[in-house]
Formats: structure tokens, sequence, C-alpha cells
């Protein structure tokens, strides 16, 4: 096998056509989300009013290690799949290390991040049960654009909230929406009772991502035919992101290597879980010692200093309780530029991994991250996302230390997006006007003092 090789690539042949269920593999199964109200585990039916059926099942699907991706998506996947699993020469030769490192780059994506990945399915499943409209909520709008885009190739309408101080500073998200064809409304708005009602108490109110949920979830329940979707957290998001895993598996095997360790950027845990989950059975069944390594922001850090306990997904409480990594709901991250990482909370099964030791978690500062960020681009020529340059930052970690221990690790991380869009954080960065934000314990522990105990 040649050493020099770059990128490694599947032929539409090799495209894996079903995804990889880790729920129906884990040793601990992850606890059932709750209904707020009666305080009962939930069943995939109390979810239909809300998403779609078919994801309200994958969601709760505890027995079936794989599904059967439906040809419509594989379809749709081939616009942009396999993509590249690239071998970092430059950055290793940069750093001098002799570790071997590798990314899966998922910003090839036509919308430029991995969200595509499920936000595709979604819209199929929708589709296919008779929705004729969609909704959701979008921050710095890097979901707000994969769900638009994959509501048109299925021939659905789109309804997105966009955060309002999104809205106004991050006007170019906002057109690539509406190049799509969505509709597309700041948050809070008038249309809906959460957002009147959060106008009418702050006529000024900049909005929030708890706010923006609140509205589209409204919608959906009001709207004949409309379901609500979302982009990260939820189980079946992590399910649809498992293609990245699965064809990196097979793309390092063309390489002829196995990684020592694995990371991923953390917001929610989809593209963490995603590029982790189909090497963690190998952990569970063949006697792999794989580390996986979530590294998320230092001023959100609900893995490495949040509580498990069970929580709401949003900021209002009308999400179902869900067992998680949590910061409290209430919590609000500062205004850093990794839109995409500012959530309270974890998934319900990267949270259970991480309890049971599956995995580890890193936090990091931003103006770390961007180092790392710049760095990369200078080396490999992809201006990666600032969400993606946490994961950069952990991999380039790791990277130092087998300068130190000499050992040759193989180090797999996923570029989950590129930044072409996020430039003014590189400009913040570049005039050094970027700042770090870290959270204090006394506001951890006030946060999450006001959760109420269900265990
Ligand atoms: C949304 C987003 C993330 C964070 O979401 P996860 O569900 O944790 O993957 C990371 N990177 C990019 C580029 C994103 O758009």
């Amino acid at each position: 096998m040649s050493t020099k090789q770059k990128r490694y690539f599947l032929t539409e042949d090799e495209i894996p056509r079903q995804w990889y269920n880790i729920q129906a593999d884990m040793p601990n199964k992850p606890l059932p989300p709750i209904h707020p109200a009666t305080k009962q585990p939930l069943k995939a039916e109390d979810l239909y009013p809300i998403f779609a059926k078919e994801l309200c099942h994958q969601e709760l699907n505890q027995t079936d290690s794989w599904i059967d991706i439906p040809e419509e998506v594989l379809e749709m996947y081939k616009y942009y799949r396999s993509t590249p699993l690239v071998r970092a020469y430059g950055l290793e030769k940069e750093l001098g290390t002799p570790a071997h490192i590798y990314f899966k780059n998922e910003s090839v994506s036509p919308v430029g991040s991995h969200k595509l990945n499920s936000a595709l399915p979604q819209a199929y499943y929708c589709k296919k049960e008779g929705v004729t409209n969609v909704t959701t909520e979008t921050g710095a709008g890097q979901w707000g654009a994969a769900l638009s885009y994959a509501a048109k190739v299925f021939g659905l309408e789109a309804a997105v909230y966009q955060v309002k101080i999104s809205y106004e500073q991050k006007p170019y998200r906002r057109s690539i929406m509406q190049t799509y064809g969505a509709q597309v409304t700041a948050s809070p708005s008038m249309s809906t009772r959460a957002g009147k009602d959060v106008l009418t108490k702050d006529p000024t109110n900049q909005g929030s991502l708890g706010t923006a949920i609140s509205e589209a979830v409204e919608l959906a329940m009001t709207t004949p035919n409309c379901k609500y979707v979302l982009g990260s957290v939820l189980n079946h998001v992590a399910l649809h992101q498992t293609i990245i895993g699965l064809e990196a598996e097979k793309q390092m095997e063309k390489a002829g290597e196995y990684p020592d360790i694995v990371i991923g950027c953390f917001g929610g845990g989809s593209n963490f879980g995603g590029v982790s989950f189909p090497f963690m059975r190998h952990n569970f069944f063949d006697g792999k010692k794989t580390r996986f390594i979530a590294a998320e922001p230092a001023s959100c850090p609900k893995l490495t200093r949040g509580v498990f306990q069970y929580d709401f997904g949003d900021l209002s409480g009308l999400t179902p309780l869900l067992p998680m990594y949590t910061l409290g709901h209430n919590f609000m991250p500062a205004n850093i530029h990794a839109g995409g990482l500012r959530y309270h909370g974890a998934g319900v099964i990267v949270s259970q991994l991480l309890k049971d030791k599956f995995m580890e978690a890193v936090d990091i500062k931003q103006s770390e991250t961007f180092q790392s960020g710049l760095l990369f681009a200078k080396c490999e020529g992809i201006i990666p996302a600032p969400e993606s340059c946490h994961a950069i930052a952990a991999a380039i970690r790791e990277a130092k230390e087998c300068i130190k221990t000499g050992e040759e690790k193989v180090i797999l991380f996923n570029l989950s997006g590129h930044g072409l869009i996020d430039m003014t954080a590189y400009d913040q960065y570049l005039a050094g006007s970027l700042f770090d934000y870290e959270v204090t314990d006394e506001e951890v522990a006030k946060n999450v003092s006001e959760l109420e105990k269900i265990i």
C-alpha cells in the first residue's frame, strides 16, 4: 500500500446501504425519555404529533443494530458521498509528529456541513407519510440551510425560525435558505403565541434557540400536515450521521490503518456520534481499544462539567425530559462563534456512553480553537467551520503528545464543515479582538440546582 496516497474514496457500490443503530448494542441502554406532565416513559406514539412516525420509531429503537437507508435517500447521498477521507500530511509535517492524522471531510456536502446527512432522510420520511410542510429552528443557520435544501429536494415547504440576532448578523446563511426556497422568520416573531409572549414582555428581545424551538414546535402542532424536524441531539439524527463513520471505516481499511483515537466536535452529539459509533462497536465486540474524544467549547462545557440528569431540550420546557449531561436548560452560553456548539445538553446515547466511560470529553477555549483552525487552513487549504476547529484543536493536542512519546498513533477526526460563511469570526481572531469565555463553578451549580430531580 502506497504511503503517499492523500485521499481515499468509495465507489458508489461501496457506499454503505444501512445506518448503524448503536442503541441496540450498548451494554447499558439509554434511559427512556419522560413525558413532562405524566412523568411516564414516552412511547413512539406519544411523539407522532411532532415528528414523522418512522423517525419516532428510530428514536426509540433499541433492538435493530442496522437500519436500511431508503433508496431515495441513497440516490441523494450520491450527489456528494462518499466524502473524502484525507491524510493530513501537511499538518503532520508542520507539527513534526510521528502520528498519522486523518480527517473525514464532511465540508464537501452542497450546504458545507454534515447536517445534510440527516436533513435528507428526515425530509424523505415526512414526504412519504403525506406531510406537506416542515418547520425547524436554526441558530447560525447550518441546519436551516441543510433542511431548506432537503425540503426542496423532496417537494416540501420549509419554514425556518432563525434566532433574531443571527438573522441580522449572519445574512448570508439566511440568503442560502431563501435561495433554496424556504420561508425564514426572525425569532421571536408575532406569528406564534410563544413569539408574541416574548415580544409583549420584551419588544427588543434578540431571540434564543429555546424560543425558536418553541415557535417551530407550536407551528407544527397547529398546522395540518406540518411536522417539526431537529438537526442534532436526538437519537435518530445521530443514527443518520453514522454514514460518516461507516464510510470512514471502509476508507481507513483502504489506507491499511485503524484509528487509535477518533475525535469529533460536540454540540448535541450528532457529528461526534456519526464518526464514532461505527468504530465503537469494535470496542464492544472485538477487543479494540480505540479512544473516542468529544471536543466541546470551554464556554459551554456540558460533558466535562455538567451533571447527568433528566432535563428539557428547550428553554421553555415544551419538549420531553431527556436523561442527559446538562448545564440546565436555563443556561445561557456566551456568544462564541461556534454557534452550533452553544447548546446546554448532550444527546441521550452519548450521555450514557460517557457515563459508562466508553468515551472521553475535553473542553477547549475559543482562542486555541481558532489558532488550530488557522494552522489547519495553512497546511491543508481548507478553512474549517468554527465548530470543527474544536475537533482540530483536540487532534493537534493528541498529535503533540505523540511527539513526546514517539508513538505513531493513528488519529481520525471529523471535519464537520467549512467556515467560508464564518469569515467575520476569522477577521476578529486576526484582529486580536476575540475573547475567551469560561463558566464559573457557581454558575453551573446554580443552574443545575434548579432542575427537577428525576432519575
Ligand atoms: C451544527 C454543527 C455542529 C454541531 O452539531 P453536532 O450535532 O454536535 O454535530 C458541528 N459542526 C458544524 C459544522 C455544524 O454545523
